[in-house]
């Protein structure tokens, strides 16, 4: 697979071995290693090896080389301890939605408890909505394809 990097980017940087880290796999495709901040023990990033800043920059080849990887990769971090009970596995887009990093990449976060330094909160709005409300969202997006 052809490379692309970005000059300006930590993770590019981090994949041509011009900043050090904690890798713990990598192949043609991918690069796993240690988040730095270990929101838990093993948090880990898997970053595609080519520059692309978020999931709306996949292209189907890039997306099956690297999502292809990430059942692999969680199954090596969930046997790495057998305390980790569970693992949440995030891909941030956008700022809004805690984007950080401009070089796509999926977390994969081992869960201990369920008062680890994890937490996720799906809000359920469903009483807000009827048919209509449903049947327009799910029309919005059908017809982007
Ligand atoms: P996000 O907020 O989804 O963009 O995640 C970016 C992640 O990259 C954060 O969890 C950071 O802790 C992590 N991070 C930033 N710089 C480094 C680095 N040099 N090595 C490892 N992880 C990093
Ligand atoms: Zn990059």
């Amino acid at each position: 697979m052809i490379h692309n990097y970005d000059d300006d980017c930590i993770f590019c940087k981090i994949i041509k071995g011009e900043i050090p880290s904690y890798t713990v796999y990598e192949d043609d495709d991918v690069k796993a290693f240690l988040d730095i901040s270990q929101g838990t023990p093993g948090h880990t990033l898997v970053v595609p090896k080519t520059h692309v800043p978020d999931i709306y920059a996949y292209d189907a080849d890039l997306a099956a080389a690297v999502f292809s990887k990430i059942p692999m990769i969680a199954r090596a971090v969930k046997n790495s301890n057998p305390e980790i009970k569970g693992l949440n596995i995030l891909n941030n887009n956008g700022k809004v939605a805690y984007q950080s990093v401009f070089h796509s990449h999926i977390h994969l976060i081992p869960r201990y408890t369920d008062h680890d330094d994890f937490g996720m909160r799906f809000k359920d709005n469903s009483s807000k909505y009827d048919e209509k409300a449903y049947t327009d969202i799910q029309n919005a997006i059908k017809s982007q394809f």
